[in-house]
């Protein structure tokens, strides 16, 4: 089952919020996503809040004050009175869907004066938090759904066959790190790793070859038991909501370990979420078809396949990137645009991928995180990370400073951003996942 439209998406709805209705806000009254903030300098507990324009609603706040205490909404409130959203994540999609239209109706302008009053004392302004993770993730998984990355990628590698055969019948993914995975904002210390370069002895030091991949991640909700599997047409039940996520990757350490059993300390020094869950229900709208396969590629083997999956299941989300170095922040200019990707792009869909996980019997669990692998389109400027960029190095990228990119250098900040526009509909973003490279440790 996929959401459905409702009032919560109405693109007239306003909120008495005012920095809600601003066009260029992430957060108008139609996304309401979830995070986990903390108020800073207060020695307040961590707490589960919705984003509405520039200020956040304390949801522990309202439910003790009795504002979320109809039927309806108890059971997510309850859920809500933690320092993590996995409780919320653990209720499935009907609890939620009930807390949104709650929280929709007293954030609207027309709102009673009354409830208005109340709720506004929950208000937190999001300047005054520090953001955490949104779960305790107990698994995180990395896939390579773009057929754009991977080709780009394999043509690195294996000029005359990049793609692999099974790329087109399995959505290819290892099991990551979840230890390492921390809120937007947390430095990222460039690793050190073992290394080859070509036929000379191996060596131990810091990366060379330090790369973001920007990628889309989501939360699992409701999980599944161990032995039992997800079928594709309720796999979306079965997830709560998206984030952004930097799959940081250390090239050089990459490509002399990955084989023969994948990715390892390459990619698990840390991996950077941004802090906003933006929900299912939010996304509705946005909801194209799955991306078309050219012909003659395989139809996907039944347990992937379906007709609402093959007529809904894409997700038209566009994601940004953009670096800001030392020298550009010292001139005072802006960061600049490196790439920017569509996830209607992709060659699986999250439904895909999460039955695709579940297909063993393998138990997922609220909270864990699936992440889409790097996105990627057909453009030079729709690649997601600087191994396709620069062409692992050949092709550096130029900086308005004139400085030269292969990849990333000490100082660097990498910000990624994602949002949802359509005609007839509110735009809505998920916030920005920021990074600043940190020296290697002296050892
Ligand atoms: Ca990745």
């Amino acid at each position: 089952m996929r959401p459905v439209l409702d009032e919560t998406h109405d693109s007239k709805a306003q909120s008495w919020v005012e920095s809600a209705n601003d066009a260029g806000s992430d957060f108008p009254i139609q996304n309401l996503p979830f995070g986990i903030f903390w108020r800073r300098n207060t020695g307040a507990e961590a707490r589960v809040g919705v984003a509405i324009g520039d200020r956040i609603l304390d949801l522990d706040g309202m439910q003790s004050e009795g504002l979320l205490a109809e039927e309806s909404v108890r059971l997510a409130a309850n859920a809500c009175a933690h320092d993590s959203l996995n409780p919320l994540m653990a209720l499935g999609g009907e609890p939620r869907r009930a807390l949104r239209r709650r929280l929709h109706s007293v954030l609207r302008q027309d709102a009673s004066a009354s409830d208005r009053q109340a709720v506004a004392r929950h208000l937190v302004a999001q300047a005054d938090v520090d953001m955490l993770l949104p779960a305790v993730v107990g698994d995180y998984t990395d896939f390579y759904a773009s057929i754009f990355h991977a080709t780009n990628v394999g043509k690195l590698f294996r000029p005359n066959h990049p793609l692999l055969p099974n790329y087109k019948y399995i959505p290819i993914g290892y099991h990551g790190r979840a230890s390492s995975l921390v809120p937007s904002g947390t430095p990222v210390r460039r690793p050190s790793g073992q290394t080859r370069d070509g036929e000379a002895d191996p060596k131990f030091g810091p990366t060379k070859a330090l790369d973001y991949e920007a990628e889309l991640g989501f939360f699992v909700g409701a999980g599944n038991w161990l032995g039992e599997t997800i079928p594709i047409d309720e796999a979306e039940e079965h997830i709560f909501g998206i984030c952004l996520v930097n799959d940081w990757s250390a090239r050089d350490i990459q490509a002399w370990e990955y084989q023969p059993l994948g990715p390892f300390l390459a990619k698990s020094f840390a991996t950077s979420l941004s802090p906003w869950v933006v929900t299912m229900e939010a996304l509705a709208p946005f909801r194209p078809a799955a991306f078309a396969r050219a012909e003659g590629d395989p139809a996907p083997l039944p347990y992937l396949f379906s007709r609402s999956e093959r007529e809904n299941g894409g997700l038209d989300l566009w994601l940004e990137v953009s670096l800001l170095s030392v020298r550009m922040r010292e001139a005072g200019i802006d960061p600049v645009v490196l790439g920017r990707s569509n996830f209607r792009d992709m060659y699986w869909t999250m439904a895909q991928m999460l039955t695709h996980h579940a297909s063993n019997g393998c138990n997922l669990r609220p909270g864990d995180l699936l992440a889409s692998g790097t996105v990627s389109g057909a453009g030079k400027t729709a690649r997601g990370c600087l191994l396709e960029l620069t062409s692992r190095g050949k092709d550096p990228v130029t900086l308005p400073t004139g400085e030269q990119r292969k990849f990333l250098e000490d100082g660097d900040e990498v910000i990624l951003r994602g949002f949802c526009e359509r005609d007839g509909f509110r735009r809505i973003g998920l916030g920005s996942c920021r990074g600043t490279i940190l020296p290697a440790s002296v050892t």
